[in-house]
């Protein structure tokens, strides 16, 4: 039997991880690459060829889990792709929305390269693409062994969004495990991670291998007070967000602060279609949520509107009184938000919440850096708005989470690979992996190759 990463190998994005026996062939996940350097290359070049593999065991509904489907269908895949139900229905969503950024963002880019007598580039697939994805889809049940060839395996909750799950297997009479993407503890919707089973070969993330997480109780406070210290002074709350997961706690949170009657009468706009519809898909699929939050419609409360389209968008810019304005993306780079940002900046009543992450480069960093003036569609405006950045609402479990996740699933003996990680934080988890376990985990180049 045989490993060979195709992706998530000292960096964050690409999950692929291709595992060969003597009769099949199949993937974990298989997502997209993202960011600046070379994933135009990376996002077309598999070390197999799609029509041989056998079937894909998906984690979650994340593009960097996800995000390749449509290609590796395009180039000839016609196996299952095995999930849970929801995050099959989160992923068609994520790669439909994918599908539509792609095609605008290339759109631009082809006409800037027309300009400078370039030939045009060509998008790595379209809408039409994702359709075709969408009848490879066969959902399957937490904690039920499914038995394809002489593979067996099961999905386990990872805690991480909304159904996603780890990877159990065994092949050959080993015993493998994929963690996906591992959750925080003590987030309000979903549940903590499962307990693994004891394995002999280990796949691991650690995006956050080398950090830990502000505390989320801690978080919460800080955002409560921020909203509230916003409308007093009569402004407006900006949160630029991710429409998965992170715009629904945020949803949840506004609430909670509604329920204990904090809220002053205001206006909560869900500006995004794409968080308006994952939205749907939590209150579909609340099998995958905490016991207490099942009851009852979790989100709704009666400031809070959803606004679907442009024009009810753009109408936002209209509204006078105090409220908060959710809308993507989270990290400025596109989106709805950027209209908003242009209205309100400069406004020294309103306030800006970042709640993820912002990587260097994207304009929402540069207003977490403290800028004073910022570029809004071509225009300068004056940065007058409180800005605050809130650490603590992660879905990634920190290097502790991590370490505590691992200690659970390993033997004396166990081969560990270290995936889904800057090599900085790879290689700080495996210094303490080897410290606190014993053990000498590897953190594979891409496109190695190991026998398991
Ligand atoms: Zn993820």
């Amino acid at each position: 039997m045989k490993i060979t990463f195709n992706g998530a190998a000292k960096t964050v994005t690409g999950s692929c991880h291709l595992i060969e026996t003597d009769n099949v062939k199949f993937l974990l996940d298989c997502g997209l690459f993202q960011g600046k350097e070379k994933v135009e290359e990376l996002n077309r070049k598999f070390s197999f060829k799609p029509q041989e593999v056998d079937f894909v065991i998906l984690s979650h509904g994340h593009l960097d889990h996800c995000g390749r489907f449509p290609f590796l269908v395009k180039k000839g895949f016609r196996g299952k792709i095995y999930a849970t139900k929801g995050t099959i229905d989160i992923a068609r969503l994520i790669l439909m929305d994918a599908a539509q950024v792609m095609e605008e963002n290339l759109k631009t880019e082809n006409r800037r390269r027309l300009r400078e007598g370039l030939p045009p580039k060509e998008l790595l697939y379209t809408l039409d693409d994702v359709f075709d994805v969408f009848d490879f889809f066969v959902p399957i049940e937490y904690s039920r062994w499914y038995e394809v060839g002489n593979v067996k395996f099961r999905l386990r909750d990872a805690g991480h969004i909304l159904c996603s799950s780890f990877v159990e297997l065994e092949i050959e009479g080993k015993k493998i495990l994929f963690s996906g993407d591992l959750g925080a503890e003590n987030k309000p919707l979903i549940r903590e991670p499962e307990i693994p089973e004891k394995s002999d070969v280990i796949l691991i993330e650690t995006t956050y291998g080398n950090r830990e997480h502000k505390s989320y109780e801690e978080s919460v406070k800080e955002f409560e007070e921020a909203v509230l210290e916003t409308f007093e002074r009569g402004g407006v709350v900006l949160i630029p967000t991710f429409a998965l997961e992170r715009a629904q706690d945020v949803i949840y949170l506004l609430k909670k602060i509604y329920e204990k009657g904090k809220l002053p009468k205001c206006k909560i706009f869900v500006d995004s279609p794409l968080a308006i519809s994952i939205t749907r898909v939590f209150k579909r699929h609340k099998e995958c949520l905490r016991e207490n939050v099942r009851s009852g419609d979790i989100f709704d409360f009666p400031y809070l509107e959803f606004t679907r389209t442009v024009e009810e968008s753009k109408r936002i810019n209209e509204y006078r009184g105090v409220g908060v304005i959710i809308a993507g993306n989270g990290m400025c780079t596109g989106g709805r938000i950027l209209h908003h940002l242009k209205h309100r900046l400069w406004d020294k009543r309103n306030s800006i919440i970042f709640v993820g992450y912002q990587a260097e480069g994207t304009l929402g960093r540069e207003i977490v850096e403290g800028a004073k003036k910022v570029k809004v569609f071509n225009e300068r405006i004056a940065v007058k708005a409180e800005v605050f950045t809130i650490n603590g609402f992660s879905s990634h479990a920190g290097r502790s989470g991590l370490l505590n996740w691992l200690r659970k699933g390993v033997k004396e003996e166990s081969k560990v690979f270290l995936v889904h990680g800057e090599e900085k934080a790879a290689k700080s988890f495996a210094t303490l992996v080897n410290s606190e376990l014993g053990l000498q985990p590897i953190i594979p180049d891409i496109f190695a190759s190991f026998s398991l």
